[in-house]
């Protein structure tokens, strides 16, 4: 039986925690404190919980992020299923998560602005490039809000549960950003502590320097006397092992001495085949977190940002061809919009598609480009929004959106106005507030009510079922 190698309660605890960051802290005591994993075997993993609507709500709401999160934690995870224990509900139970470690997203205090950074003891090289980016204009979308959140948690309270911190992934999707901007926010709300950022090609430099100059002491004092170590491309230690055996005295006694510890990698610890397997392991002690290619809405808001960033206002459309085009590397499309926009100043005119196009076919490999000669912009995803599930749940009972959305209280529109919601949140998983504002400035406990009625009632009512299944499906979700 596999399930003897894991550490059920060291397992249920980490991705509790980990869920802690993007679920807000009173769900998470209410579904998850008399909570355990019972079981593990071939790969199916059972998660046991006190009562009926518990399960049905976990079941619901949350089991494609849990799965998410065990089978990053633990790859031999194959599905997630709920049981009832109902003496989990009194009980003491050794496997239930310790939720005085909880620290949700909600606990995390407001960014404080310091006018005076004078004080900030750093590298003033390395502050340079500390202060590029910031926390606030990283997108998160969907994909990403669990990595911003956690750098958000490390800024908060630097040397605590997320520590250390490793972020992984392709190239040009944040990862340099991400770092930066932590360090940029741990300086911010505590002035005093001492914060390096740096790429792990510039420590080895350092290193290899300092070894040349038969004098490593100084070297030794300025890294082991911080109170964050940011080190960027850790995957270039492999293969360099005294650079390497540095980083990894280095890594332990700032571990050791509580101090918080980031890093990003181009892929996860266990592929970073080279590298001394001690270094390996003490990086997966932490937070251990991939950043994904976003999606379109998140790449067209980051586009956005970008045209605020440069004080440009362009045509929505355009950026819908840029998202559209340009997939894997955000990077390359923000080279590809400010390529475009300095074609534009040059020509003194506005991008257009086919202005933009010629940019992307210039620097990219890209042939066929989705959009060009279509009359809108090619969509993906058939509900992008807010309003387009509103509009197809209001096509679906032909009530009008307007009455859908309003405070009108007839039978015949509560339960669609209800289902609405529920597929908002569900889809798009947009916040109880976002969806009580829109539909006519709702409380955020309406929508939540309406939200459980109509899971609660999902288990029973077929007709329901029915109704929600042939709208997931309009929706081609
Ligand atoms: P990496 O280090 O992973 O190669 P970078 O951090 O250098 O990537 O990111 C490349 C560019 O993309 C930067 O300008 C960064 O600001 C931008 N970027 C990437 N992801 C986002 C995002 N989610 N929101 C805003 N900007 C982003
Ligand atoms: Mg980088």
């Amino acid at each position: 039986m596999v399930a003897d190698k894991i550490d059920k309660k060291e397992l249920w605890q980490k991705v509790v925690m980990r869920l802690g960051l993007i679920v807000s802290r009173q769900n998470i005591l209410s579904f998850f404190k008399n909570s355990i994993i019972s079981d593990f075997e071939d790969g199916i993993l059972t998660v046991a919980v006190s009562n009926f609507f518990t399960q049905q709500f976990i079941r619901e709401r949350y089991h494609m992020k849990l799965l998410c999160i065990f089978q990053e934690l633990e790859p031999s995870v194959r599905d997630v299923k709920y049981e009832i224990m109902g003496i989990l509900e009194h009980e003491g139970h050794p496997g239930k998560p310790d939720m005085d470690q909880l620290h949700t997203v909600a606990d995390m205090p407001k960014t404080r602005k310091v006018r005076n950074k004078q004080e900030v003891i750093v590298d003033s090289e390395m502050r340079g490039n500390i202060m590029k980016y910031e926390l606030d204009n990283y997108i998160p979308g969907n994909e990403n809000r669990l990595v911003h959140a956690a750098c958000m948690a490390v800024g908060a309270k630097p040397g605590n549960i997320y520590n250390p911190l490793y972020i992984y992934g392709g190239v040009g999707l944040g990862k340099t950003h991400l770092l930066q901007a932590t360090g940029n926010l741990i300086l911010k709300n505590y002035p005093q502590k001492r914060v390096i950022y740096m790429t792990a090609e510039k420590f080895i430099n350092e290193i290899i320097d300092a070894i040349g100059k038969r004098h490593t002491k100084p070297f030794k004092d300025k890294y082991r006397n911080i109170d964050c170590l940011i080190v960027d491309d850790i995957q270039f230690f492999a293969n360099k092992a005294t650079s390497e055996q540095e980083f990894f005295h280095t890594f332990n006694e700032l571990y050791d001495n509580g101090k918080q510890l980031v890093m990003s990698a181009d892929r996860s610890p266990r592929e970073l085949d080279s590298l001394d397997d001690r270094l390996r392991s003490r990086f997966a002690m932490g937070m251990v977190i991939e950043v994904c290619v976003p999606d379109f809405e998140t790449r067209v808001a980051i586009l956005q940002e970008k045209c605020a960033e440069h004080g440009e206002m362009i045509d929505r459309k355009i950026l819908e061809f840029i998202a559209n085009n340009v997939t894997s590397s955000v990077r390359e499309m923000i080279g590809i919009l400010i390529s475009a926009i300095a074609q534009a100043r040059l020509e003194n005119a506005n991008p257009t598609i086919s202005s933009v196009a010629e940019v992307i076919r210039k620097l990219t490999k890209a042939k066929e480009l989705i959009g060009l000669h279509a009359e809108g912009i090619a969509q993906l995803s058939q509900v992008r929004n807010l309003e387009d599930v509103i509009e197809v749940v209001s096509r679906y009972y032909k009530i009008p959106r307007e009455t859908l959305v309003s405070e009108q209280r007839s039978r015949g529109i509560i339960v669609p106005r209800q289902i609405c919601m529920f597929l908002i949140r569900q889809i798009l998983d947009q916040s109880y507030e976002t969806i009580g504002e829109t539909f006519g400035g709702r409380n955020h406990t309406t929508v939540l009510h309406s939200c459980n009625k109509i899971i609660e009632r999902l288990q029973v009512d077929q007709r329901l079922q029915r109704d929600v299944n042939a709208l997931k499906k309009e929706m081609g979700v």
